[in-house]
């Protein structure tokens, strides 16, 4: 009788049919529970609602739960999982990890004996060229000596006395002591090639390899975990690549042991200047050897004390051959070849950059100007980073206050001084406040006037002059008949207007004569000081200086300040007692104009 089972049960609302699905799903959920769980094919036709999901044919179950994964079994979220395991065992080959092992290791073992065989021979047969046996030796030393034939002629049974023993033997002997240089040279060779392997045999180079191969051998591995190396590294890494993964691993430096990751770092620096190709090569074969690395541990610092490496491989390239540019201009120069360091010196940057600095305007000391062009030679290959054509926003402006003479400059600086506003009035002395008039110019200068004929009239500034300060004032004969005179000087306010202005001896009385004006000679500043006599040019200007404080009371004619008057010494001792002096004009003809065009204060008196 058969046995029953499910497959051969028939289904309750179709009789005629045998069960064939089975629910696997949704059953917790059911909403219907009356719900048959199992379907024959005509429940399977009639259900409308049909998920195929929820059902297992119940056959796959008893075909295939011994030796396959059922697809929709067990109930799961993720079906895909079920599915990924399916494929898994489908494909048997890449499964079978133990059989790859020990294929692996059947074929190590059979190459590794082929090869130890092939080259055993080959080491024996290289061996076996020298005469090393024993035998060999002396085989070859009979060949040589003839011994054995000695042997033989001395139990020569023929002969039966002993001078025919003695003739043969001395024959054969004379015969061979004839020889005794190709003997000597022959058993020397004989002696040297049975040496010659003693020397050239190397027994540790042999266990060393052998010891490798055994530490080669322990770390077979089949499993990346036991490769840290092959997790971080893989074999097709880009200088860049390499790069981050030691940077990241800078911090452990102090921890590192000497492993291919630290090889890698020192001589991948930037610095070192390797290839990408040799770097990856290297790194390649470091990874291969890594793991008999590892038996050397390095229990010692890698850098010295206190110092790290330097980030050579932070900055970009460019940089990078800038400062290898700078360490050969530094060796260069070291050398100290004079033709190169005048090159360098003159070079345009250099140049430019000294003129720059040696330009008029930029009041640098001598000294530090060649500090500058030590530096300059110094840093020369940095320079390039500068563009020097079109240094200038003006080069003809540039070019004009270089070349600029220190005279010229002294009276632009002069020039650019603020003017005092140093008021003229006229004294009462000769009714001089009605026989000239004061005029102010628009641009701050004082005109005098004199209009009445041949009475002194004085014009004094409005305040006392300070004693330590330096001043310049500088006048301008506007107008004067030829021949006529008129003067300059110090007068005191106290007695300004009983006396005349000269009365001081603190004066430079002056004439015009030929439209220059010259000395007329004798009110104080008469002293030839420089140049013979005095005498104005172009424009008629007249500079008076004065410091009361260093006794100095001068005249010049400006601006070629060619001639210079200086006060008499006998009078010099005014310019100190006094405290109310004056600077004042004075005319004598109608129609003379002087007019007070500068008041300045300056720190020294140049020229
Ligand atoms: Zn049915």
């Amino acid at each position: 009788m058969d046995k029953i089972t499910i497959q051969n049960l028939k289904c309750n609302q179709h009789p005629n049919k045998n069960l064939q699905f089975i629910q696997v799903n949704d059953v917790l959920t059911q909403s219907v529970p009356t719900k048959p769980l199992f379907y024959c094919s005509s429940c399977f036709n009639h259900d409308l609602h049909f998920k195929s999901i929820n059902y297992l044919m119940i056959d796959q179950i008893f075909q295939e739960a011994d030796t396959n994964i059922i697809p929709k079994w067990p109930p799961v979220n993720n079906y895909q999982i079920i599915s990924d395991l399916i494929d898994l065992t489908s494909n048997q080959s890449s499964l079978d990890y133990v059989k790859q092992i020990t294929d692996f290791f059947h074929q190590l073992k059979e190459e590794f004996l082929n090869k130890i065989d092939i080259i055993q021979k080959k080491m024996i047969n290289e061996a076996l060229k020298y005469p090393i046996d024993t035998q060999q030796i002396i085989k070859r030393y009979q060949e040589i000596s003839n011994i054995l034939q000695f042997k033989q002629l001395l139990n020569n049974e023929k002969l039966n006395n002993l001078q025919d023993h003695s003739t043969l033997c001395k024959e054969f002997i004379s015969q061979m002591e004839s020889q005794k240089d190709k003997n000597t040279e022959l058993l020397q060779s004989l002696l040297t090639q049975a040496n010659q392997l003693k020397i050239n045999f190397n027994m540790e180079y042999p266990n060393i390899i052998k010891q490798q191969l055994l530490t080669f051998i322990d770390h077979i591995s089949f499993f990346n975990l036991d490769i840290p190396e092959v997790n971080s590294l893989n074999h097709n890494n880009t200088r860049n690549d390499l790069e981050t993964i030691i940077t990241s691993q800078s911090n452990q430096i102090g921890d590192l042991q000497l492993t291919s990751d630290l090889i890698m770092k020192l001589v991948s620096n930037k610095s070192n200047f390797c290839s990408d190709q040799f770097l990856n090569k290297l790194s390649e074969s470091l990874q291969r050897i890594n793991p008999l690395l590892k038996q050397f541990t390095f229990n010692i610092a890698v850098f010295k004390e206190n110092k790290e490496q330097i980030d050579f491989y932070k900055i970009s390239e460019e940089k990078i051959n800038l400062i290898e540019e700078y360490v050969n201009h530094q060796i260069t120069l070291s050398r100290g070849e004079q033709q190169f360091e005048k090159e360098v010196k003159d070079s345009l940057e250099i140049k430019q950059m000294i003129q720059i600095i040696d330009s008029k305007m930029s009041f640098l000391r001598q000294e530090f100007i060649q500090q500058f062009e030590k530096f300059l030679v110094d840093v020369k290959p940095f320079l390039k980073q500068i563009n020097f054509t079109n240094t200038f926003t003006d080069k003809n402006k540039f070019d004009f206050f270089r070349n600029l003479k220190d005279k010229q400059l002294n009276a632009l600086f002069q020039e650019s001084l603020p003017n005092l506003d140093l008021k003229l009035l006229a004294t009462q002395y000769n009714n001089g406040q009605i026989n000239c008039v004061v005029n102010k110019k628009e641009n701050g200068y004082y005109e005098i006037e004199q209009l009445d004929n041949s009475s002194w009239v004085f014009c004094i500034s409005n305040t006392n002059l300070q004693k330590d300060q330096k001043y310049i004032f500088r006048i301008k004969v506007e107008s004067l008949n030829e021949g006529k005179s008129f003067m300059i000087g110090l007068l005191r306010n106290s007695n300004a207007d009983q006396n005349a202005g000269y009365y001081e001896y603190l004066s430079c009385y002056l004439k015009k004569y030929n439209q220059s004006v010259i000395k007329h000679g004798g009110y104080g500043i008469d002293k030839q000081l420089k140049g013979a006599g005095f005498k104005t040019s172009g424009e008629n200007m007249i500079e008076l200086r004065l410091c009361l404080k260093e006794q100095i009371l001068e005249v010049l004619d400006y601006p070629n300040y060619e001639y210079k008057l200086g006060l008499q010494d006998k009078f010099k001792e005014k310019l100190t007692q006094f405290d109310d002096l004056r600077l004042y004009l004075g005319t004598i003809h109608q129609g003379s104009k002087l007019i007070l065009m500068d008041v300045k204060i300056v720190n020294e008196f140049l020229n």
